[in-house]
């Protein structure tokens, strides 16, 4: 393992592939980290792009630092959506920092292109990142390297610092013409696929994350599955197809809820709450649940009995609903995520303290 000058932080990006590539095109040993989480990162794929892009990665789980991370809410706030970019890089840093002595590695390398990004990528923000991972000495960014202070390795020869490049701004042109040049001809989809950026998944998380007391990875891997509702503290996450309802075996806990349609054709719901659920909400959770049974909706309307199953730790009841739609629970929005996240990015203002916590 102590074989490598460098270690590049890769997310699968291009910028990632070009900054890694540029190093050892100089010789310099590369060992490529990419780290994951529920919210972004593709472990599955790493074979294959070692295969086609001739790097060597190694997948890190950065799940339950992430996650902690957002707990104690980000110190330079999320952006457009739920994303806390500088916060995550800072972090990237850090945990790549730590794994340097690991590898043998003496500087850290990340793909980032000054200007590319309005959050996270201006001059200043990159020096913030840079001083807050505590790696100003020893952090590299090969595609910016001219625009941008040398750094030891540079300083030292280790690096050729004139074989670097500096590159600025949004466009694409000069990563593409790199790419040609080192023979790479599947060009990742700009963008990288980060859930957090998304108003949709945003929808999903920022309800884990403001309301819990103290949400962990379980938690959001849960809020990533099925239709989302809360009411108050009660969170029930209702099964859309076959692999969110497998994927709740994966998820359940001590004390989550069961939630089956006796007898007919349905989904499987989890219910999740930090104490043990009242008789009220449970029967409206039930009887949303078994909304989306057509079947069950069918015969209800013949005037059958509709039963939903309930199961906590191990012990069964039955619970006699007419299926609904309108409960007490409600899906969140976009719009309420959006307004509390809004809220956040008054200055002093930590994402714990908007929650309530
Ligand atoms: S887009 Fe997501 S993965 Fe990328 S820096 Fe921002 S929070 Fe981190």
């Amino acid at each position: 393992m102590k074989n490598y000058d460098g270690i590049a932080l890769f997310s699968g990006g291009l910028d990632s592939i070009l900054a890694a590539r540029l190093l050892m095109e100089q010789g310099r040993t590369i060992k490529c980290l990419h780290f994951y989480s529920p919210f972004f990162g593709h472990p599955g794929r790493v074979e294959h792009w070692q295969e086609i892009y001739g790097l060597d990665i190694d997948a890190i789980d950065a799940s339950a630092p992430f996650v902690d991370m957002l707990r104690r809410g980000p110190e330079h706030g999320f952006g457009s959506a739920m994303n806390p970019c500088v916060d995550c890089k800072i972090l990237m840093m850090r945990l790549a920092r730590e794994r340097m002595a690991e590898y043998g590695a003496t500087f850290i390398v990340s793909g980032e292109v000054l200007g590319q990004r309005p959050m996270s990528q201006r001059r200043d923000t990159l020096n913030v990142i840079r001083r807050d991972a505590d790696v100003r000495d020893i952090l590299v960014r090969p595609l910016s390297a001219r625009l941008l202070d040398p750094t030891a390795p540079e300083e030292s020869g280790l690096i050729d610092r004139s074989r670097l490049l500096g590159m600025n701004g949004r466009g694409r042109k000069e990563q593409l013409a790199l790419a040609e040049q080192f023979h790479i001809t599947e060009i990742p989809t700009p963008g990288g696929g980060c859930k957090l950026t998304e108003k949709e998944n945003t929808r999903r998380f920022w309800p884990v994350l403001s309301r819990l007391a103290s949400p962990d990875v379980n938690d959001f891997r849960l809020a990533d599955v099925g239709r989302q509702f809360w009411h108050d503290d009660c969170w029930l996450t209702i099964g859309r197809h076959k692999f969110d309802n497998e994927a709740y075996a994966g998820l359940l806990r001590e004390g989550d809820v069961h939630f089956k349609v006796a007898g007919f054709p349905g989904p499987i719901a989890l219910g999740r709450r930090s104490r043990p659920w009242d008789e009220d909400s449970l029967r409206e959770a039930a009887a949303l649940v078994a909304s989306y049974s057509p079947r069950a909706c069918r015969a209800s309307e013949e005037g059958q009995r509709i039963s939903v199953r309930v199961t906590v730790n191990g012990q069964t009841h039955m619970v006699e609903v007419t299926p609904r739609r309108e409960t007490v629970f409600h899906e969140p929005t976009w719009e309420d995520a959006r307004d509390e996240l809004h809220a956040l990015r008054k200055p002093g203002k930590s994402c714990e303290q908007n929650a309530g916590k």
